[in-house]
C-alpha cells in the first residue's frame, strides 16, 4: 500500500512538540478559499510548469507533484532524523491536504511509526467518519484540529463542505483522552468579526476536556498566493490583508481565557 505526498519537510518545528518530520499528503474534500497549500487539493499527482528568470533568460521546468510513498519508505526517512526527533522529544506528523482522505495508508503509517517509537500527530481538517477517527485514536498521540468557522452556512460558503460532522468529530476526539491543538485560521472579514470570535471562545470553554492543550491562531498571509496561477486555480484573496501584529496580540488575550496556552502561529 503506497501513499500519495506531495512535499516532505524535515526539521518542522511549528506542527507539533519538538523537531519533527511533516508529510504532507495529497487531496484534500474542502476547498478553503485561503487554502496556503493549493497542490494538496487534488488527490492525484499532478504536473506544473515552474518559470525562472536568470539575468534575461527565462527557463521553465516541468514538476511533478505528488509521489507514491511506502510504508517502509516512511520509517526509512524517519530513520534518518530519529537522533534529532529523540533529543528534542519531536516525532512525525501527517498533513496535508487531508491526511484522512487516504485513510488506510494513514492508518498504516501511523502504526507503523509508534510500532518504531515515535510520537505521532495528524493535521486534520476535521472532515471524515467518526469510525475513521476512532480507528486512529489508539495509534496517534496527538490530533491538530482546524475550526475555520462555526456557523454552517457560512462554514460551506468559505470551505465548500458542512461543518456538522467536524465539530462532532471535534467532541469525541476531545473524549479520546489523546492530546488535542486547535488551529484558527484568522482570516479577516470572513471569520474574525466579533460574534464570531465571541461564540468560537464559548464553544471552546464549554467543550473543553484534560485533551485540550493548546490553541493555535494562524494569521491569513498570502505566501501561497503565487502557486495558484500554476495549478490553474482562481484565487480570490488578493483584496484581503493579513492580520495586523497587534491584532493578533489582543486575539491572543482574547482566547486565553479559554484557560490554556494559546500561541499565534503554528
Ligand atoms: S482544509 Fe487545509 S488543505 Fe484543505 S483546502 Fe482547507 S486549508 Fe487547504
Amino acid at each position: 500500500m503506497k501513499g500519495l505526498i506531495f512535499s516532505v519537510k524535515r526539521y518542522s518545528i511549528h506542527d507539533g512538540p519538538g523537531i519533527r518530520v511533516t508529510f504532507f499528503m495529497k487531496g484534500c474534500p474542502l476547498n478553503c478559499m485561503w487554502c496556503h497549500n493549493p497542490e494538496g487539493i487534488s488527490p492525484f499527482p499532478e504536473n506544473v510548469i515552474i518559470s525562472d528568470k536568470v539575468g534575461e533568460r527565462e527557463f521553465s521546468n516541468s514538476k511533478e507533484v505528488g509521489k507514491y510513498y511506502s510504508v517502509e519508505n516512511i520509517l526509512e526517512i524517519l530513520e534518518k532524523e530519529r537522533v534529532f526527533i529523540n533529543q528534542s522529544k519531536g516525532g512525525v506528523t501527517f498533513s496535508g491536504g487531508e491526511p484522512m482522505l487516504q485513510f488506510e495508508f494513514l492508518f498504516e503509517a501511523l502504526k507503523a511509526c509508534k510500532e518504531n517509537g515515535y510520537h505521532t500527530a495528524v493535521d486534520t481538517s476535521g472532515y471524515s467518519s467518526f469510525e475513521n477517527y476512532k480507528s486512529i485514536i489508539p495509534v496517534t498521540d496527538l490530533f491538530l484540529f482546524d475550526i475555520k468557522h462555526l456557523d454552517e452556512a457560512r462554514h460551506i460558503e468559505l470551505t465548500g463542505v458542512s461543518n456538522i460532522g467536524i465539530l462532532d468529530n471535534y467532541r469525541i476526539l476531545l473524549n479520546s483522552g489523546k492530546d488535542i491543538m486547535v488551529r484558527v485560521p484568522v482570516i479577516p472579514g470572513f471569520n474574525d468579526d466579533p460574534d464570531h470570535l465571541k461564540k468560537l471562545k464559548q464553544f471552546l470553554l464549554s467543550t473543553k476536556t484534560e485533551s485540550l492543550k493548546k490553541i493555535n491562531l494562524l494569521p491569513f498571509h498570502k505566501i501561497g498566493s503565487s502557486k495558484y496561477k500554476r495549478f490553474n486555480i482562481p484565487y480570490k484573496m488578493d483584496n484581503v490583508e493579513p492580520p495586523a501584529k497587534g491584532r493578533m496580540q489582543e486575539l491572543k488575550e482574547f482566547f486565553s481565557e479559554v484557560g490554556v496556552k494559546v500561541k499565534i502561529g503554528g
